[in-house]
């Protein structure tokens, strides 16, 4: 539980698939993030691509790059050190506690990710001001990159030598709540990305070299808060309880196992299941599975008709030689702790700053290095 695709040196990003690209461009610069990424080792490539990627391969030692360029500068990284409770002395955060009892000083810059379900619920019971957020779940789509290259390039040969694999970007809106593909990696591979016993979750990530077989994308529903108990309860714990209650059930159908429930595409709108699954870079495996019937009604209803929307723009994108895998629930985090947007302090509590995809403001690896920096400047006005 210490230590997954989520948690760990370098957190989600680790082993994320370090696409760069970030449509928050008006909160700080992401030139600035793209060339510390390059001088910590990230190809030159990434200052002019218009898609930035780094690969999931390439990533481990731009982060371990990283990590000593904080400690030449006087910073300390403590591994095995898990945060359980935050010290408060009337409305201030004077610091945190760890897993060994060792207290460390404030202020604190919160940013323990959006899995981080045991920070979430000790804020809760220390009655740190948040609220649910909106989520998006789904499953994880793959098709053959061969498939995805004809259609982006419309050519029955695929790419040829010279060109890169296919990218897609899939988008409609279903009974009023948008539907669409999320964080797709061109021949890439589908990963397990649970963060603790109990729970079935997938992800997507490539190589720098994108030279796989396959192509996978989120395939997500929005969710708001008042789509869950008709927006009465007003627990702000509640979508992180929705999207656990999806994982359970998928890890439920796998036997308690790893081996994820799986449904051909086609078979899916039909909603029949599936005689057989093709080959897939999953590698705990795949079975057989209703995925239209695991999902919640409102995600799998929708779904099936983005899915015949999707086919109609693309065409032979809407194929029984494509498999869903779930269920992917992480797509952002499902609480925001509240904080005053201009000192970006707690909307309460001074000495904590909530940070990064896990407070509620960011959404991606690059969002999240401007909130960090946005967060470490804040702190330093504060001591002022
Ligand atoms: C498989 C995968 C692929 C992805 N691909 C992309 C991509 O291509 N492009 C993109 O922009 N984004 C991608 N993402 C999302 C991206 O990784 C996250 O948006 C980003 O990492 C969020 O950064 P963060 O610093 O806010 O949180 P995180 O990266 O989640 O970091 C949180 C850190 O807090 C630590 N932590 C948690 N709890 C505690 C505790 N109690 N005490 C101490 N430390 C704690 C964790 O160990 C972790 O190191 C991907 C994510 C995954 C899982």
């Amino acid at each position: 539980p210490d230590s997954n695709y989520c948690f760990g040196e370098g957190g989600a990003g680790a082993y994320s698939d370090g696409k760069l690209y970030t449509r928050s461009k008006k909160r700080g610069s992401v030139d600035k993030i793209l060339s510390v990424f390059h001088s910590h080792g990230a190809s030159e490539d990434i200052l002019v691509d218009a898609h930035p990627h780094i690969g999931t391969d390439k990533l481990p030692d731009v982060i371990k790059a990283m990590r000593m360029t904080i400690i030449r500068h006087g910073g300390e990284v403590h591994f095995n050190t898990r945060v359980t409770d935050l010290n408060i002395d009337g409305d201030t955060v004077t610091g945190v506690t760890t897993t060994d009892g060792t207290e460390y000083a404030g202020p604190v810059i919160l940013a323990t990710g959006h899995s981080a379900r045991d920070i979430y619920m000790m804020l809760k019971e220390r009655n740190v001001d948040m609220e649910a957020k909106g989520i998006a779940v789904g499953v994880r789509l793959e098709h053959p990159q061969q498939l995805i290259d004809s259609i982006q390039y419309h050519n029955p040969h695929g790419r040829g030598k010279y060109l890169p694999a296919a990218e897609y970007s899939m988008l409609t809106r279903v009974d009023n709540r948008g539907v669409y593909s999320f964080c797709m990696c061109p021949g890439g591979f589908i990963i397990p990305a649970a963060s603790s016993p109990g729970q079935l979750v997938v992800n997507g990530m490539s190589p720098s070299s994108r030279g796989t077989r396959w192509a996978n994308s989120g395939m997500v529903v929005e969710i708001l808060p008042e789509d869950i108990d008709n927006g009465k309860a007003d627990d702000p714990l509640k979508m992180m309880k929705y999207q656990e209650d999806i994982e359970t059930r998928f890890f439920e159908d796998a036997g308690k196992t790893q081996n994820a429930p799986a449904q051909r595409m086609i078979d899916f709108t039909q909603g029949k299941p599936s005689r057989d699954l093709p080959p897939t870079s999953y590698a705990p495996g795949i079975h057989t599975a209703r995925i239209d019937l695991l999902l919640p009604n409102p995600v799998a209803s929708r779904l099936q008709k983005g899915f015949i929307d999707f086919g109609r723009k693309a065409n032979g994108f809407l194929t029984n030689d494509a498999v869903l895998i779930g269920c992917e629930t992480r797509t952002s985090s499902p609480v925001r702790i509240s904080r005053h947007p201009e000192n970006l302090r707690h909307i309460r509590l001074n000495g904590l700053f909530p940070c990064g995809e896990g407070a509620g403001y960011a959404g991606g690896i690059v969002s999240a290095a401007i909130d960090g920096e946005r967060c470490a400047d804040a702190v330093y006005q504060s001591l002022q």
